[in-house]
């Protein structure tokens, strides 16, 4: 008897894990359930068809259910979805969407690749024609027709997260005037405060206004378009279309029902394998609770990489392959107008979160070598344990060569690596591509510089505690430099002087020495701790500074 395998959800991870056993097994008998009318379509692609990148939308369907036969030899029911699972009889109930029709399937095995479903506020007024997620090919022709319909010019995007700010950027390129409205006083949460931030003013360059920190309180009709928001400042901000993007939650209705063990952050628990608590049960991608690859705790991590590769894993687990889910780094980019930015790992907010000490270091590097043409600065962000080095997190935000930086990074992280690693790398080099000290090698080598002690670091965050402390501000950089901006209460000694102008510094207060970037900077701690000092580098220095200090 050929093996009868059902799988809910036919995207990413169910797609994933239906190719993969086909190739596996010849002869299983292997049914795919979608509720929606498209399988296998590029969800990633969505908010670049609203602004005409992706011209063709016929590009964003990667495989129809008839090819997917004809290949894979797979039965995939489009517009079917699956009402309830009976564990004893092994069975589902799946309904057609369009015709009504039940029928009642039996399984051996059944994969739960259900995904997870946009979050949608309890704010009065929100859900009126006009008022979109953005989630399937069907969302997005519904976006697109009220625009055309409705000659929209003003969209209000709620959330600043990735697929709220991938949507503000494409409506802006297709012509209208976008405010993103964000409840939290930063966009991109995974992203600490002073990183996002590089995010918020690239925003406002290109003329997107950003609320922080203000929610909606509540939609109101409008003469014309679709509402006008009310936000908690009483500010009212009129819009033809907007875009709810706060964040999605694991669609585990049909686990929950069927009696599965649901975890802590509202995913469907799995073993190592994505075994369920039911043993022919296995589950993968966005429903499914993940073990977070740096902290261990349990999290729901949305994304695409993760969701194929555990297809891949239930397959060869259902094949009798024994495959194991290393865990979510949380391994994400978005490209923002001109800048990208990307993350790995944990933010400073998780690793306080979950009690992990860790230690930060900020670099302004370029994403090349400066003398060749082009090269542009990446902000990057380092977070490793203060006395293992093991690497923790990583973020950066640049207009060149940051994911693959974080990238490199990513792949440290997985394989246990450190920041003596990091220093130590041997990555590909020529000017137009990198610097023969990398960007990843040099922020290796300034964690180093802290665990060996050559140099304590103090955050943009500490200054003003350390100067209420006594501590007192050095700015090292040349004094033209010092046109752009100070921190306030600094003393200007430029690195090149400050061997001769010791006798005008005290020995009894802290110094809190910064540059432009952080690398003068070091160079003039290393010369103070030697003549008797007490030091701290201004890690990021002006440059991070700067960025944290930006309005809301
Ligand atoms: C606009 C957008 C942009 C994104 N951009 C990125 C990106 O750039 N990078 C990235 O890593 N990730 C991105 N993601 C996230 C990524 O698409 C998801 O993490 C990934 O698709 C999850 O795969 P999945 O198989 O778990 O769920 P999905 O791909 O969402 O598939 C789940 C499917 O299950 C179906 N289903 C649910 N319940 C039932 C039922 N009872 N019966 C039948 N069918 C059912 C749903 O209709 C859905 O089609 C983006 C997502 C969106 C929406």
């Amino acid at each position: 008897m050929p093996k009868r395998i059902l799988i809910v959800g036919g995207v990413a991870g169910g797609m994933s894990a239906a190719t993969r056993l086909r190739r596996l097994d010849e002869f299983a008998d292997i049914v795919v359930f979608e509720r929606g009318p498209f399988v296998s379509f590029a969800n990633c692609g969505l908010p670049y068809h609203l602004g005409g990148e992706i011209a063709d939308r016929g590009k964003l369907i990667v495989q129809s259910p008839q090819r997917l036969k004809q290949v894979f030899k797979l039965d995939v029911r489009a517009n079917t979805e699956v009402l309830a699972v009976d564990r004893t009889a092994k069975t589902v109930t799946a309904r057609h969407i369009i015709t009504g029709e039940e029928s009642t399937e039996r399984y051996d095995d059944l994969i739960l690749a259900t995904g997870a479903a946009a979050v949608m506020p309890p704010t009065p007024g929100l859900r009126r024609a006009g008022h979109f997620t953005l989630r399937t090919i069907p969302d997005m022709d519904g976006v697109m027709d009220w625009i055309t319909k409705h000659s929209a010019k003003t969209a209000l995007v709620l959330g600043g997260g990735f697929i709220g700010l991938e949507a503000a950027e494409q409506l802006h390129r297709r012509g209208l005037t976008v405010t993103v409205v964000e409840k939290n006083p930063q966009v991109l949460t995974p992203l600490d405060p002073e990183m996002a931030s590089h995010v918020q003013l690239e925003l406002k360059k290109h003329g997107v206004r950003l609320e922080l920190s203000n929610p909606v309180e509540r939609f109101e009709d409008a003469k014309t378009g679709a509402s006008v928001a009310v936000l908690a400042n009483g500010t009212r901000i009129p819009a033809d279309v907007v875009i709810v993007g706060v964040g999605v939650r694991p669609e585990s209705k049909l686990a929950k029902e069927a009696g599965l063990e649901i975890g802590t952050s509202g995913g469907v628990k799995v073993n190592s394998r994505l075994q369920t608590s039911d043993p022919h049960i296995w589950a993968v991608g966005d429903v499914i609770e993940v073990t977070h690859g740096v902290t261990g705790t349990p999290a729901v991590i949305p994304l695409a990489g993760p969701a194929n590769r555990q297809g891949r894993i239930v397959a060869d687990n259902i094949a009798g392959q024994d495959s194991h889910y290393r865990g979510t780094l949380g391994t994400a980019v978005v490209r923002v107008f001109d800048l990208t930015a990307a993350v790995v790992g944990a933010n400073e907010v998780l690793l306080a979160k979950t009690g992990t000490p860790f230690q930060a270091v900020h670099l302004h590097p370029n994403s090349h070598a400066g003398y060749f043409p082009g090269a542009k600065p990446i902000a990057l962000k380092v977070l490793f344990h203060p006395e293992s080095g093991k690497l923790l997190g990583a973020q950066a935000v640049g207009e060149d060569g940051v994911n693959k930086r974080i990238d490199v990074i990513a792949t440290a992280i997985f394989g246990g690596m450190t920041i003596d690693d990091l220093a130590e790398l041997e990555l590909c080099y020529a000017p137009p591509f990198g610097s023969a000290k990398d960007p990843i090698n040099l922020a290796g080598m300034a964690a180093q510089n802290v665990t060996e002690g050559l140099v304590s670091v103090a955050q943009w965050h500490e200054v003003p505690a350390l100067v209420a402390a006594g501590a007192v501000v050095i700015d090292v950089r040349e004094p033209g430099e010092r046109d752009g901006g100070i921190i306030p209460g600094s003393r200007s000694i430029p690195l090149g002087s400050l061997r001769d102008r010791l006798n005008e510094l005290p020995k009894d207060a802290e110094l809190l020495v910064h540059c432009a970037s952080g690398q003068r900077s070091y160079n003039a701690c290393r010369v103070l701790v030697q003549h008797g000092f007490k030091c701290r580098n201004l890690t990021g220095s002006f440059k991070t500074w700067k960025a944290a200090q930006q309005p809301a």
